[in-house]
């Protein structure tokens, strides 16, 4: 089959043949239809989040095909947990202390096949096609989880309009929350869709609300967001980071978090989250917009993510 593969920090994926993966008992060989790009796989070329044994397989929204079935299902970043340490044991198997990550830890979905644990593959309800359906592995899953810490809120802010962000606004708006949208500045293609998907109001992630919010959340990496974030909802409101690294906060002042403004991160999923949000996705009904490429082309896919050309979700075809 052909793959992807990461080699090492700081150099781009290179293309490979390798023999197609055997499935052990209780993994599913699954050809892969499409794979989400996502900015996690920036932090691991870049080294900010690490991979341990290279060579690996990145991807970690995987909709794929059963061999030989053919039933549809998706693979997310949550590849395996152990089910006996303490936070698994709580219910928080998101956080589980041996967990194994998809892309990260077991080869992914940048590749013509993959194998991976049936106990963590979710059916994809609903017709969407394959492209459309990988960035809700991810991108809609981990966003999600991320909007449910943002409890009743009502005027949502999301800094940072990239994949998570638009597929949240639909979910948020069905919501009836009314959703604020922070682009980088000048990114008038963002600006667009944030308007076309019913934002109240876009503008950039250096200009304030028009109004004070109850909640955000930054999917953007960048941890100058956090203090401007938190001057921006009101007292007793949340701001959640939605990332899985973030630039370096900036100190600031206690007076901006007083008044018991919650600041937490989000990290991860449970299946839990992947069954409700894939349930509640075509209730919406969620409508990804993506830019395909070849999987040869996975290295512009995560070019274009990384100088902000791309809108919306970028997904690698095999
Ligand atoms: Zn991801
Ligand atoms: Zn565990």
């Amino acid at each position: 089959m052909r793959a992807m593969v990461f080699e090492g920090v700081g150099r781009p994926l290179r293309a490979v043949e390798r023999a197609v993966p055997r499935p052990e008992p209780g993994q599913l060989l699954l050809r892969v239809q499409a794979c989400g790009i996502c900015r996690t796989d920036l932090h691991l070329l870049d080294g900010e989040v690490t991979i341990a044994d290279p060579p690996r397989i990145l991807g970690h929204q995987i909709v794929g095909t059963v061999q030989p079935s053919r039933e549809r299902v998706g693979v997310p970043w949550l590849g395996w947990t152990c089910g006996t340490c303490a936070q698994c044991s709580a219910g928080r198997e998101n956080l589980c202390e041996r967990a194994r990550f998809t892309g990260r830890d077991i080869d992914g979905g940048f590749a013509q096949y993959t194998i991976a644990d049936e106990r963590f593959c979710f059916p994809i309800p609903g017709d969407w096609p394959h492209v459309q359906a990988a960035p809700l592995l991810c991108a809609g899953l981990i966003g999600y989880r991320a909007l449910r810490m943002c409890g009743d809120a009502r005027r949502l802010g999301l800094y940072g309009f990239g994949a998570a962000a638009h597929i949240l606004a639909q979910v948020a708006r069905w919501q009836r929350r009314d959703v604020f949208a922070f682009t980088r500045p000048g990114d008038e293609p963002a600006q667009a869709l944030a308007r076309e998907l019913g934002a109240i109001w876009v503008g950039s992630s250096d200009e304030r609300a028009p109004e004070a919010l109850d909640a955000a959340i930054i999917f953007a990496p960048d941890g100058g967001l956090v203090p401007v974030a938190l001057d921006a909802v009101v007292a007793g409101g949340t701001v959640v980071c939605g990332g899985i690294h973030m630039s370096d906060i900036p100190s600031f002042g206690y007076e901006r978090l007083w008044h018991e403004r919650i600041l937490r991160s989000v990290a991860n999923l449970t299946r839990a989250d992947g069954t409700e949000f894939l349930q509640l996705a075509p209730r919406v009904p969620i409508r990804t917009h993506v830019t395909t490429y070849p999987l040869e082309a996975a290295n512009d896919a995560l070019a274009d993510l990384r100088s902000g050309r791309l809108t919306g979700a970028a997904v690698v075809v095999p």
